[in-house]
């Protein structure tokens, strides 16, 4: 492979590099959380009473007893010096899809000259970070008060080692002094709560007479990209936006289907190794790893755990992965769409709710009491889904996340449920009011089947649904890879909030007429059925019929870009159901709203000036310095009476001109800024910067086709995605 010498450089390095020895692997019970300041060891060096307000703290949500947090942060620091720290800081996660940190030394310098380490209750139950740099959407703006970090005493404090040395990390809210949320973790904690409440009442009504709080679980599915940094240094579209912003596809993609589950290139599995330690030491139960689809493109996902403490882990996998990547000479990207042409990444989002009184709610039961519970639990997701469609589009909605959804590798921007073909014949039965049973399954005496064989088969899969039941929790399939699962948890736990409640409702209403339980049941989810069924969907989620009939016949909505999905977080309903269930009230939903659409403006902005500036700099002059070779080699053929052929040269002339056009027109598109609203910005930039940011790339892309490849100044895909 030639190349121009930065690249061939690259590649020099690349096959020449020392390689880093496999770690040995390590006895998982010396490595299993040693760096996470768990129960047990606060067990351990906490006074029993200490220890029990705080345990209790914990388990029952009560609040902090402030005269232990003293206690807790001296046990906490000693844990975290003899760990080899030196600063502490609270961890918190703002709109953005970023995890931040403030940090703060222990060092706390003495009238005489002297030091000596401290943290108080205070510094480690609240802390004030200079919130101002954070996104609030208007919030502290209006409210005038400065943003807090408090302490979520339900996932633990950890030490994180970084080349600038250890950390003593604690989770935290961050708020404004008004408490407001501006973060993504509040309302996450807020709508497990308003689920856990809405669940236990409906729990109640169906005859459970011990009934625990409930929490929502995820275990989620992370895929991502590694390219090698000696390439990626030399692209700033991969460096600045995470994507290549041209870039013409190699012969060789991924139609030979040879990449998934096949064998993990040796270095990448050393990565993987050197990955997983991290997160053992961290508590965070890595299980699965395997090849992508697309070439260099690779999966890791931990055991589910609570949703809260998922979500936490969810961020610190993707700061280690990027960390940890750069020490082995790559550069991990967790962009949905690096490359064009080939599969991008998502993130699975599988959830599910239980408690430990009736366990797992959306696992199909093997009595008809646990049955009706399931069918009443996945009748409310069904309802959820289908009223509040949109809000989950709108959850998953970013600039990146635009790339992957409706390309015909990931779900479409439709939200549809896929429940797999015996539930959704039960519901079809409930809905017909011909209750009969499954196949296979019997019919009990209260008219109600039994569902014990679930098929629980691959088979049975709808890899085309945007949301699909996988036999004991659902999966939320069009979430991005580079997102936090906050902001689709909330969206789920909230939606369920909603339609339990109404369940209840409506399930008094019906007892209250002498209906019997069972009948009453049936009955409420008979009127679901006929109010909702329209969302449940079993075919191709990726052909263009179902396009069609989702939205001409069912009434979905076909949401493709983020400027179409994002508005409904300003929807009446959507802004009700978050007021109503104390998880966003209208001004923080209305901010998040501002929050994101200046992302997803901001985003398209900068890869506007980028593709420009790459165009110009970059392409342009690669192709005027062939053209001017061929020119010469032309006349010079000429002078001596032979005759070369011009296509390759007139092509070269044809895109030159026709991409400086394009960035004529991209470049006044980008410049304009006055706009009535910021509906209509998100407009201009989904429907005119983006389109034209394509068609310079197809000009730049018809370029590397035709240039010589020794003037070629960007890395190419068969280079970065091939060698490694
Ligand atoms: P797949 O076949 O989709 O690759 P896996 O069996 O690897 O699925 O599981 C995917 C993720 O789903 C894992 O994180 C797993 O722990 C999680 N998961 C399994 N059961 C549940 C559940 N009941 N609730 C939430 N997540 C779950
Ligand atoms: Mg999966």
């Amino acid at each position: 492979m030639s190349g121009n010498a930065l690249r061939s450089h690259a590649i020099d390095q690349i096959t020449n590099r020392e390689k880093l020895p496999p770690k040995l692997p390590s006895r998982l019970e010396e490595l299993w959380s040693v760096d996470v300041f768990t129960l047990t060891k606060m067990q351990a060096c906490l006074p029993k009473d200490v220890f029990k307000s705080l345990k209790k703290t914990i388990k029952e949500g009560t609040k902090l007893d402030i005269s232990v947090s003293g206690i807790v942060a001296a046990a906490m620091k000693d844990w975290a010096i003899s760990k080899g720290a030196l600063y502490y800081a609270h961890v918190f996660y703002p709109m953005t899809n970023i995890t931040a940190e403030k940090h703060d030394s222990f060092i706390s310098p003495q009238s005489d000259g002297s030091v000596i380490t401290e943290f108080t209750g205070k510094l480690l139950v609240q802390g004030e970070p200079d919130g101002s740099s954070f996104p609030n959407g208007g919030i502290r703006d209006t409210s005038a008060a400065r943003g807090y970090t408090a302490w979520d005493v339900t996932s633990p404090a950890y030490v994180m080692e970084t080349d600038n040395g250890v950390t003593l990390c604690i989770p935290t809210v961050f708020v404004s002094w008004t408490g407001e949320a501006l973060d993504k973790k509040t309302p996450l904690l807020r709508s497990n709560a308003a689920m856990s409440k809405a669940a236990m009442r409906l729990l109640k009504l169906l005859g459970n007479s011990d009934v625990a709080p409930l929490n929502s679980s995820c275990g989620a599915e992370q895929e991502y990209f590694l390219v090698d940094s000696h390439f990626a240094h030399a692209r700033p579209d991969l460096l600045m936006t995470g994507r290549t912003l041209f870039g013409l596809s190699s012969a060789k993609g991924q139609q030979f289907e040879d990449h998934y589950f096949g064998a993990i290139p040796e270095r990448v599995q050393v990565f993987m190794q050197d990955v997983e330690e991290r997160l053992y030491r961290l508590g965070i139960p890595a299980k699965t790893r395997h090849n992508e689809v697309a070439p260099g493109q690779f999966e890791i996902a931990p055991v589910y755990e609570a949703a809260n403490v998922a979500s936490d882990h969810q961020q610190m996998i993707m700061t280690l992965l990027r960390m940890v990547a750069k020490k082995h000479g790559f550069i991990c990207l967790l962009h949905e769409k690096p490359f064009a042409g080939i599969n991008g990444s998502g993130k699975h989002v599988n959830w599910s709710i239980g408690n430990s009184t009736q366990g797992n709610l959306l696992d199909p039961g093997n009595n008809p009491h646990e049955n009706i519970q399931f069918l009443m639990f996945c009748g409310a997701v069904i309802r959820g889904v289908h009223k509040f469609g949109p809000l989950m589009r709108a959850a998953i909605a970013t600039a990146s996340n635009d790339h992957r959804l409706g390309a015909n590798e990931a779900p479409p921007a439709i939200i549809s449920v896929y429940l797999g073909s015996q539930i959704e014949a039960v519901f079809n039965q409930i809905k017909a009011g011909n209750l009969t049973g499954v196949p296979d399954g019997g019919l009990m005496k209260l008219g109600v089947p039994t569902l014990p064989d679930f098929d629980k088969d691959a088979g049975d899969r709808n890899r085309t649904s945007p949301f699909a039941f996988t036999g004991n929790r659902f999966e939320f399939r069009a979430v991005g890879s580079s997102q936090s699962v906050s902001g689709p948890l909330v969206s789920l736990n909230t939606i369920l909030a909603d339609s339990l409640n109404w369940m209840s409702d409506e399930l008094t209403a019906e007892i209250a007429k002498g209906t019997k339980l069972e009948k009453a049941c049936i009955a409420v989810l008979k009127t679901i059925m006929e109010q909702h069924s329209a969302v449940i969907f079993g075919g191709n989620g990726y052909s263009e019929e179902w396009h069609k009939e989702a939205v001409e016949s069912r009434g979905l909505l076909n949401l493709p870009t983020t400027a179409d999905a994002l508005p409904y977080l300003k929807d009446k309903a959507i802004v009700e159901l978050f007021e109503k269930n104390g998880v966003l009230s209208p001004a923080e939903l209305e901010s998040r709203f501002e929050v994101y659409s200046e992302q997803y403006i901001k985003v398209i902005e900068m890869e506007a000036n980028l593709v420009v500036s790459m165009a110009k700099t970059s392409i342009y002059p690669a192709a005027v310095r062939y053209l001017a070779e061929l020119s010469n080699a032309i006349a010079a053929a000429k002078s001596v009476g032979l005759s070369l052929d011009t296509n390759t040269a007139e092509n070269i002339a044809s895109w030159t001109k026709k991409m400086t056009d394009k960035i004529g027109e991209l470049e006044s598109a980008a410049a304009k800024h006055d706009f009535d609203s910021t509906e209509a910005h998100m407009q201009h930039s989904a429907k005119v910067i983006r389109p034209l940011m394509d068609a310079v790339r197809e000009c730049g892309d018809g370029l590397e086709y035709e240039v010589a490849d020794d003037l070629w100044p960007l890395p190419k895909y068969q280079e970065m995605l091939f060698i490694k």
